[in-house]
């Protein structure tokens, strides 16, 4: 049977409590269930703000890594590709942004995932006004592009709500 595709989840509802408490800053800021991790300086060229990178599963016999991310309020990357690869973003905590390139920023609360494919120009992080963690299974190569122009990304709302 074939399935339809499906790039983009949002959590079920009748989970309201459970993202109310994955919400909270002190939560969100120790990087949630899978923790902070150290502060992501050899990305930080890539980076507008402070981000924190904390390996789940790094194991060379597999093709991808899956790492906690965790970006502090106003904190995003530069436009960015997942060369020869894609990037799955499942959102654990806070509020935050992707966008790819030619689309709308989507707004991604905890427990709603998105897929990158290969190649898409793309950027995310945190909302002006939330941490942010998202756990990204990630393969390819990062080619790393300009900052995302300020004025877009300050259009959008500091505490968006869906
Ligand atoms: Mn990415």
């Amino acid at each position: 049977m074939a399935q339809e595709s499906q790039t983009q989840a949002t959590l079920s509802e009748g989970a309201g409590e459970a993202i109310a408490e994955l919400l909270k800053s002190e939560i969100v800021s120790n990087g949630g269930l899978f923790g902070r991790g150290a502060s992501n300086d050899a990305y930080a060229q890539y980076f507008t703000g402070r981000s924190y990178l904390k390996p789940v599963v790094v194991d060379p016999a597999l093709p991808f890594g899956v790492h906690n991310v965790t970006f502090e309020p106003g904190c995003i990357n530069h436009w960015h590709r997942h060369n020869n690869g894609w990037q799955i973003l499942i959102a654990t905590g806070g509020k935050g942004w992707v966008q790819v390139e030619g689309q709308d920023p989507v707004l991604l609360l905890p427990g709603d995932s998105f897929v990158i494919h290969d190649g898409q120009k793309h950027w995310h992080g945190a909302a002006k006004g939330s941490w942010f963690s998202h756990i990204a299974i990630t393969t390819g190569t990062a080619e790393w592009l300009e900052p995302v122009d300020p004025a877009v990304y300050d259009a959008l709302p500091a505490d968006p709500t869906r």
